[in-house]
């Protein structure tokens, strides 16, 4: 792990209209770089850590020292080359061209393992990473809270009639993306109920107004979750303890949650799992003083956590899995009905018609520039019933965390006008700063996750977003599901009110959106298969027959 020596006056977040770069792309990057190490956004203050584990925002301090030396002096037709978390070089390119090209955590694929990543982690070699810095954008809970929220919407109209009215949604981790859970699942009127080891990560949340309360014994958690779930309140209580413990209380009190999940960092035992056999100070200090006896402990309480799952499952909860590899975990140690805890496929079917995450930043730190934007996003798409639904609550709920963002979820066309839209605010001075507009790694286009045979599409969709001109493009691999599990493009584009912006915008917010439509097709899927066709987009489609095998 890296020293850290965080300067929180040195690392402020530039905001206003000023300069402190030669142009409002480098500018977009060290802001949202900045951005992400802001107290109020990181998961824990000071550290270059910002999430799922231990994905870091740069190699250490001093390649954060040297990033931002760079962004500051480099011209605006020069590409600024980052390898995993360090600065490389910088290239003559052209004004057009992305300012920033990024590559994290790369292996060949027959080298990957988490003790060969770890070995040249040690020698500076490599950094766990997903989006970042690559993608600063990436919002952390502010930006995944409306996935969270599309997907606990969908099993409530998928199983309880539209809403989670009643109903007791349990799950653990209140870390940087599992932080959505308790907001996503209250705006469906439900009750959530979160195990957190992480007393701090708890409180945090409350601050942020993620989640409503702070309860220390367990029982009294599960009581108090009963009652407002019989009564129909809408509530989110964190609960002070391990994931296994809340679980075994849970089954030996009968109690069945209607939906149960599970959003701590299992994918990587060492830096994302507490084990439950040993206290929480203790389990700290093991983890850095015998790291494989660590995991050895993690590794138990994972397959236990999942046995509780499937449990739990068998009596009718609806048990599935966030992306977090814990069903694989469990299985290599042995747990052969781990995999029927299932995997969602909640979304698929709105990528498919090419609807997709669109979100949105205010570089002038201004929450009035938030507003001009949903109030012109709100006026443009009055169409589009479940965005409006959507902007509503978001604009009552979302708190805020450095600087001021925005998600929602727009079908094609529809990121592309907006995207111009935005543009001509900066241009017209009815904001005061560039926007910079991205989308999450959860997409179909850019990310690849466990997937055997998707792998070529976020590598394409990088090499199509570089030759579009997007502000800065990203490829990770060994995002959310562990190492050699996983493939993710990043990129963002910055509407800075020129005409330059304006057509790089309309390529890039075409394109990249048209790349999330191909992987379904390839796979076969009805719905996307409609959309490319409507788009004359597949060319397999347009001159040859593709069997359609996936119905939605
Ligand atoms: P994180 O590392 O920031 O947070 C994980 C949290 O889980 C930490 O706060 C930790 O204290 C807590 N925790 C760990 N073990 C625990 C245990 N046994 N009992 C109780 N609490 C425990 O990670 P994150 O960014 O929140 O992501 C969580 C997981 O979800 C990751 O594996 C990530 O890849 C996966 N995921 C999330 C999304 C999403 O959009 N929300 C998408 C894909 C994957």
């Amino acid at each position: 792990m890296h020293q850290t020596i965080y300067d929180p006056v040195k690392y402020a977040t530039p905001i206003g209209s000023k300069l402190t770069c030669k142009g409002w792309i480098q500018e977009g990057a060290l802001r949202m770089l900045l951005n992400n190490l802001n107290p109020e956004v990181a998961k824990h203050a000071g550290e270059l850590i910002k999430y799922v584990g231990s994905c870091e925002a740069a190699g250490n301090f001093e390649d954060l020292d040297c990033i931002i030396t760079t962004l500051k002096m480099m011209e605006n037709d020069e590409t600024f080359v980052i390898q995993n978390g360090k600065p490389a070089c910088i290239m003559k390119t052209h004004k057009d061209a992305p300012r920033l090209l990024i590559s994290n955590s790369q292996h060949v694929p027959g080298c990957v393992n988490w003790d060969h990543f770890d070995e040249l982690g040690k020698k500076g070699l490599m950094m766990a990473d997903q989006m970042t810095p690559a993608d600063p954008i990436d919002l952390i809970s502010q930006a995944t809270v409306q996935g969270t929220y599309e997907t606990y919407a969908t099993i409530a109209s998928r199983y309880f009639k539209g809403t989670l009215k009643g109903t007791l949604n349990v799950s653990a981790g209140l870390g940087s993306l599992g932080g959505a859970q308790p907001l996503s699942i209250t705006m469906n009127e439900g009750v959530a109920l979160i195990a957190e080891v992480d007393e701090g990560l708890i409180n945090k949340r409350i601050d942020s107004r993620y989640l409503d309360l702070k309860i220390t014994d367990i029982d009294k958690a599960i009581d108090q979750a009963l009652e407002a779930t019989a009564a129909g309140k809408a509530i989110s209580i964190g609960v002070l303890c391990n994931a296994v413990h809340l679980l075994e209380h849970m089954v030996a009190r009968n109690v069945v949650p209607d939906t149960l999940t599970d959003q701590t960092s299992a994918h990587d035992p060492l830096t994302g799992y507490w084990p439950h056999e040993m206290s929480y100070e203790f389990a700290k200090v093991l983890r850095i003083e015998n790291p494989k006896q660590y995991t050895l402990y993690a590794d138990t309480s994972i397959y236990r956590h999942v046995e509780l799952m499937l449990d739990l499952q068998s009596k009718g909860s609806i048990s599935f899995d966030y992306g977090n590899n814990i069903r694989s975990r469990a299985n290599e140690r042995g747990l052969k009905d781990a995999f029927n805890v299932f995997v969602p496929d909640y979304i698929r079917s709105l990528f498919s018609q090419n609807k997709g995450p669109f979100r949105w930043l205010a570089l002038s730190g201004d929450p009035n520039d938030i507003t001009a934007t949903d109030e012109l996003i709100i006026k443009m798409f009055p169409e589009n019933k479940s965005m409006l639904r959507w902007m509503k609550m978001a604009k009552e709920k979302i708190t805020f965390q450095g600087l001021p963002s925005r998600i929602c979820w727009l079908g094609h066309d529809e990121r592309e006008e907006a995207g111009l839209a935005f543009n001509e605010l900066v241009r017209t001075g009815k904001v005061k700063a560039p926007i910079a507009i991205s989308r999450d790694h959860l997409d179909n286009g850019p990310a690849a996750c466990s997937s055997n045979h998707e792998t070529d599409w976020p590598i394409l969709n990088a090499l199509v977003n570089t030759a579009g001109g997007a502000s800065w493009v990203s490829l990770h691999h060994h995002g959310t599901v562990s190492a050699g599990n996983s493939t993710h493009a990043g990129m963002v584009i910055v509407a800075d009110g020129t005409d330059d912006a304006a057509l790089r915008l309309r390529r890039i917010l075409r394109n990249d959106p048209y790349m999330g439509v191909m992987p379904p097709v390839d796979t076969g899927y009805k719905i996307a298969q409609r959309t490319a066709r409507e788009n004359n987009l597949d060319l397999n489609l347009i001159f040859n027959t593709v069997a359609s095998t996936v119905e939605v």
